[in-house]
Parts: C-alpha cells; structure tokens; sequence
C-alpha cells in the first residue's frame, strides 16, 4: 500500500541505494517537492544546477540522472508518465506567498513542511536548496527566459519512479502553493520497491 502525504503537508523518509520510489499523483494535477540527502554525510544534496548542467536540458524525464553538489548521482529516473517536471524552482515558503502572492498571514509552505520533517534528521532549514518539483509545469518562453507556472499535466494515477544510487534520506510533500497546482490542494502518494 502507498503512504499518503497529506494536503498541504511533508514527510521524510529513508531510501537504501538500489530501491525504487514511486511518486505518484493519485488524483491529478498535484506537484511534490522532492529533495535528498547522501545519508552518510548530509553536506552533499541534490543540486539543479550540476544536474541541469550536464543534461543541458531543463525538463528531465526517463534516463535523466539526477546529480548532488559533489556530481555524484543521487537518484535515477527510471520511468515518467508525464515528462514534465520543474528543476528551477525553491520549494515555497512562507516567503513566497508573501512577496509573490501577497499574503498577510502566510502558510510555511513545501519549505517549512520540509523542515520540520527532516530537523529530526540533523538537517537544518538552510540545508534545503532547490528541490525536483515532480509533476510541476513550469514554461519557458526561450526567447525572453520568463516562465509561468501553470497546473501541472499529470492525470489521476500518474507517477514518476526513482532508483537511488545511494543511501538517502528523502524529504517529499504534496505542494502547497495555489499557482503549482491550479488552486487545488491535494494529497500526494509514494512507496518504495
Ligand atoms: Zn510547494
């Protein structure tokens, strides 16, 4: 049976090297913000930019590796059902609905959810960079390199599978941010084979 990340909310959790995580999308239209941590020594993290670098290509699907800060290969995606994810992106914070939507009373967002879930693992809220945003649909225009973030295009079901090449410790949500998800807060699905 998948676990459930709720509404609005993160989980962290650990993941050996050669397991399978499948996140999925079980009613459709949700983004998950997912970031990892080398087990052994938690300075080393997923990093866009080393991985965006040596794919020279900003959206990532089957076959993509996905690189730490030290180039070592964290996680392998080994199956996508939707091809569009977002690797540009921070997770949302109290911050972004503050200065992007304006909000007076902010929630914490992926960020905050993020934290708390993996402070019991000895890793500090600065620790948290730019995490692989599953499902979330950001375009580009290449002319002018402004995007929009528009609802996600994975349909009820939808899933992408990761392989670890390390031991891990995963932190994951189902996001929190009006714009990721069209306005619809759900819940989001994972388990590990
Ligand atoms: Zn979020």
């Amino acid at each position: 049976m998948p676990h459930r990340v709720e509404p609005r909310t993160g989980v962290a959790f650990m993941l050996d090297r050669g397991q399978r995580l499948t996140v999925s999308d079980p009613e459709g239209g949700q983004v998950a913000d997912l970031i990892a941590f080398n087990r052994d020594d938690v300075d080393e993290t997923l990093s866009n930019g080393r991985t965006l670098d040596y794919a020279s290509r900003i959206y990532l699907t089957t076959g993509d590796p996905l690189y730490s800060n030290r180039s070592n290969v964290m996680l392998d995606i080994v199956e996508d059902d939707v091809g569009r994810h977002d690797f540009l992106l921070t997770p949302c914070s109290k911050d972004t609905f503050r200065i992007l939507y304006g909000d007076t009373d902010p929630h914490r967002g992926c960020f905050g959810n993020l934290a708390e879930a993996l402070a019991p693992h000895g890793i500090g809220a600065d620790r948290i960079g730019t995490a692989f945003n599953c499902f979330m649909n950001v375009p580009v225009n290449g002319e002018t390199g402004t995007f929009e973030v528009l609802p996600p295009l994975s349909k009820a079901g939808d899933r992408i599978v990761f392989e670890a090449r390390m031991d891990l410790i995963i932190g994951l949500t189902a996001c929190s941010a009006p714009l990721s998800n069209g306005g619809s807060f759900k819940p989001i699905a994972w388990a590990i084979a």
